[in-house]
């Protein structure tokens, strides 16, 4: 791989690398897009088994939050640490704190935050060496855990989704399958029982399911029969890349609009959605709250703040919708073009009004 081609592919602005003899710490640092503000996006702890696996994770994900905080609204531009070892092992105080000076050695260009493999916990041990990481989960200025912010995002835009097709946004009386009754799974199964909604869940641990089944009194399957159900929405809540060949022939709902990253096992399968008449809701514009939430840590944390700005997941999953009309395009196409046209947009004017 050439790295410097795979970088003007794209347009990364910056690729950087870390090596720490005394804690082990080998960790990379992409950053996509700053046009809009520095580049946010979590850091993945993983034992890549090579260094390119590594470096091409950190450019897609990096690239990713780009269109992610782009389209959010936030004055945020993309950015992605890897650090390469195995969590359960290699993970010392030591590398975390190596890891947090690495951080500040970019003075805020690039902020960074949980992600696989990397816990709130560790973030507050990133946190003694760095200002520049968010994601905590208590003390002053913590934004806690974001899931309840991402659910909430996730009703908006389906909301926004249930009115576009059936001329009405409300929840009651609409069937609404789950996939996955986790962190967030939980809470959107909570609103929508609340919303009137009829609810089927699945999940791969039994106990998961007893939870939601006794707490909202709705209908469990199993994990396979999920995509089976004749309902209104499919709602992914768990692993990325559930609507591939296999899956997206199966589905018997109108829209599929849920909380997982990376649903679309290939693009592919998003021109597949839009051909059956299946209105998608582009991930990374419905799960926004979970970024929203990080983000708002940056200024001072306000739940409400955070709540007011996810609910208007509602009318950017609309504008996604609009484009993709107009445009006679997959939504998956649209959610890119909004997110750079604010690029656009924005960096237009920040060109003319240099301080
Ligand atoms: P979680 O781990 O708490 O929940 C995921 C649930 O899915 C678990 O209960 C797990 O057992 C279940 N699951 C795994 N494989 C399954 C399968 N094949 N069939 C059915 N269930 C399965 O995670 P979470 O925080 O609730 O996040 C859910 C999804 O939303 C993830 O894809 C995550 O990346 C995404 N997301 C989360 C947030 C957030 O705020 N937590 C924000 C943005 C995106």
């Amino acid at each position: 791989m050439s790295i410097f081609n795979e970088m003007a592919k794209y347009g990364y602005e910056q690729l950087v690398f870390a090596n720490d003899e005394a804690s082990g710490l080998h960790a990379i640092i992409a950053i996509h897009d700053t046009t809009l503000g520095p580049a946010l996006g979590g850091c993945r702890m993983w034992p890549y088994e090579s260094e390119e696996d590594a470096i091409i994770d950190a450019l897609r994900l990096a690239r990713g939050m780009t269109y992610k905080t782009a389209a959010a609204g936030l004055d945020l531009g993309g950015g992605k640490a890897v650090i390469i070892g195995d969590p359960r092992k290699d993970k010392t105080e030591t590398l975390l704190r190596a890891f947090g000076r690495f951080v500040e050695t970019l003075k805020g260009r690039y902020i960074t935050a949980e992600d696989v493999g990397i816990c709130a916990e560790d973030v507050e041990i990133i946190r003694m060496e760095t200002q520049h990481v968010v994601g905590l989960p208590r003390g002053p200025g913590a934004g806690g855990d974001p899931s309840p912010v991402t659910a909430y995002g996730v009703i908006c835009g389906m909301r926004a989704c249930l009115e576009r097709v059936y001329g009405d946004g409300s929840l009651k009386g609409r069937s609404v399958a789950v996939q996955g009754v986790g962190n967030v799974g939980y809470c959107i199964v909570k609103h929508l029982s609340e919303g009137g909604a009829k609810v089927y869940v699945t999940d791969v641990f039994k106990e998961k399911i007893d939870r939601v089944v006794e707490d909202f009194g709705v209908l469990p399957v199993l994990p396979e029969e999920i995509y089976d159900i004749d309902c209104d929405v499919f709602c992914p809540c768990a692993l990325g890349g559930v609507i591939n060949a296999e899956t997206v022939t199966r589905l018997k709902c109108k829209i599929v609009a849920g909380s997982a990253n990376n649903q679309l096992a290939d693009e592919c399968h998003g021109d597949a959605l839009h051909d059956l008449g299946i209105l998608y809701a582009p991930d990374y514009i419905i799960n926004a709250g979970g970024a929203i939430n990080v983000s708002e840590e940056i200024c001072g944390y306000d739940r409400e703040k955070a709540m007011g700005k996810a609910a208007w997941i509602y009318h950017r999953i609309k504008a996604v919708m609009d484009i993709a009309e107009e445009e006679g395009i997959p939504t998956y196409q649209a959610a890119s073009l909004l997110a750079e046209e604010r690029i656009a947009k924005i960096g237009r004017i920040r060109r003319i009004f240099v301080p």
